[in-house]
């Protein structure tokens, strides 16, 4: 094994760090995801975090970009100022177990769907 070897093993260490890091948590919706990755990196003007989501947890869920175009989200943080915005409340008697709600932990979505969790609302549209 060479010393070359060794760099490429530690390369891929961070590479597998960065990518878990980075990953959408299981059941975690597209909107909860975002935000959370949002939170700790300023948006690039692109949506990459939400296409990120897409494509670990939804990957065939290819009309995302479009629907978020629709509420005005070209880019990620603008989904967040245009497009959905965080209940302040949880809705009652929405939950048939009565397990605490976290208000920071998603509400969680069924595999593939790219809807928003409970936690998200769409904003009204502007009225022009
Ligand atoms: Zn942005
Ligand atoms: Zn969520």
């Amino acid at each position: 094994m060479s010393a070359d070897d060794g760099m490429r093993v530690l390369d891929s260490e961070f590479a597998g760090l960065a990518e878990w890091l980075t990953a959408p948590r299981l059941g975690e919706c597209v909107m909860c995801f975002t935000s959370r990755m949002l939170a700790e990196n300023e948006c690039d003007w692109t949506l990459r975090w939400a296409l990120r989501w897409q494509e670990a947890r939804a990957p065939r869920a290819t009309a995302l970009r479009r629907r978020l175009a629709d509420h005005g989200a070209y880019c990620d943080c603008e989904i967040f100022t245009n497009g959905w915005r965080m209940t302040l409340t949880p809705s009652v008697g929405t939950l048939a177990s009565d397990t605490p709600l976290d208000g920071n932990e998603c509400r969680g979505v069924r595999p593939g769907s790219t809807q928003p969790c409970a936690r998200w609302e769409p904003r009204r549209r502007p009225a022009w």
